[in-house]
């Protein structure tokens, strides 16, 4: 039975695979597709990389089995090597990431959502029966929100407009999802609205004072909560 071995950073929200192996191998080896994890050259450094880079931090080593812990992990952490938006390649994570001073910023707002929001979980809400309204409140809030750009991406003061003109519009169907009339709807709505209430005072020129090419901090942190959000939605009323 094949079993996988990860690097998680629990502070920095930084998940490397370090490699597969067999359960019932032995001496147990770790490979990657093609090569043996202790002879390749970029999995090694990214490994050294990795374990300078966190030393002090909340780091463990998990295999598939840890499932308590994997539960912990969200859509926010961002996985060295997967395809997803806004991770990087293993060479970007050795050499040159862009995004890594803002993809490993602390972000307190994404992870109270992803602690408001992910347990509520949605199987209790698919398995009522929700009135047309209320499913069309879930419709526009996964319609007026989305997984936000790469960390890696510059921004200019017109993508800056763009992005907070986006954010506002998923503020704002967040509290018509909180004024709903299915408790199970609204309370951790009203909850996510609760925690991103200082999103609502953002400015253009409030944000500009703390930035430097990349997205602010403080508006990735909104977009990225309000993108765990947006997976929520999919998961309680999925688009037609
Ligand atoms: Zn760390």
């Amino acid at each position: 039975m094949s079993d996988s071995a990860d690097l998680v950073c629990f502070r920095c929200k930084l998940v490397l695979t370090i490699g597969m192996f067999w359960r019932s191998a032995e001496p147990r080896r770790l490979f990657l597709p093609g090569r043996l994890c202790q002879d390749d050259i970029p999995i090694t450094q990214a490994v050294w990389k990795f374990l300078a880079e966190h030393v002090y931090h909340p780091v463990e080593l998990l295999g598939e089995g840890d499932e308590d812990r994997w539960i912990t992990i969200n859509r926010d952490f961002t996985s060295i090597d997967d395809d997803a938006v806004g991770n990087p390649t293993l060479a970007q994570y050795i050499g040159h990431w862009p995004g890594r001073a803002l993809a490993q910023h602390p972000r307190p707002m994404a992870e109270a959502v992803a602690l408001a929001v992910l347990p509520q979980g949605s199987r209790a809400l698919r398995q009522q029966s929700l009135a047309p309204a209320d499913i069309g409140v879930v419709r526009a809030l996964y319609r007026s929100t989305r997984w936000p750009e790469d960390p890696s991406d510059e921004v200019d003061d017109a993508a800056l407009t763009e992005r907070l003109a986006k954010l506002r519009t998923g503020l704002d169907a967040l509290r018509d999802a909180a004024r709903s009339g299915v408790p199970d709807l609204a309370r951790p709505m009203e909850e996510c609205v609760r925690i991103l209430a200082p999103a609502h005072e953002f400015t253009h020129a409030i944000l500009n004072q703390d930035r430097d090419a990349y997205a602010p901090p403080a508006l990735f942190d909104a977009e990225r909560a309000l993108g765990l959000i947006h997976d929520w939605a999919w998961s309680v009323g999925p688009d037609e």
